[in-house]
C-alpha cells in the first residue's frame, strides 16, 4: 500500500537542521539509550549536515516509517531550519 503523504508537512521539506533531535529525542532513540534532549545518535557539525545514526548505519532499520522520515519538516518555522536554508 502507497503511503499518503501530509499535505501540509510535506510542503516543508526536511533540510537536516537538526532542530527537533537536539530539542527532544524520539522514542527510539530513548530506547537505544540517548539522552532526553540532544540525542545521542544525532550526527552533524551544522545546521544542514545533521543525519541520525540509527538511520545511516540501519541499526533501527524501521525508523524511517515510523517517524515519517522523508515525509517534511515537523517544526517548519525554527531557526536552525533558516539557517540551514540561508534564509539568516
Ligand atoms: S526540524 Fe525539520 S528540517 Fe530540521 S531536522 Fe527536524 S524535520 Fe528536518
Ligand atoms: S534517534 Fe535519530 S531520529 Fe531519533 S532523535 Fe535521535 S537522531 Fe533524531
Amino acid at each position: 500500500m502507497k503511503k499518503k503523504k501530509s499535505a501540509f508537512w510535506g510542503s516543508f521539506p526536511c533540510v537536516k537542521c537538526g532542530y527537533c533531535c537536539k530539542k527532544a529525542t524520539c522514542d527510539i532513540g530513548l530506547t537505544h539509550g540517548a539522552n532526553q534532549t540532544n540525542c545521542d545518535f544525532l550526527i552533524g557539525t551544522k545546521p544542514g549536515e545533521y543525519s541520525c545514526l540509527l538511520v545511516n548505519k540501519k541499526i533501527y532499520p524501521q525508523i524511517k516509517m515510523h517517524l515519517a522520515i522523508g515525509d517534511g519538516c515537523c517544526e517548519p518555522l525554527n531557526t536552525d531550519r533558516k539557517l540551514a536554508l540561508g534564509m539568516l
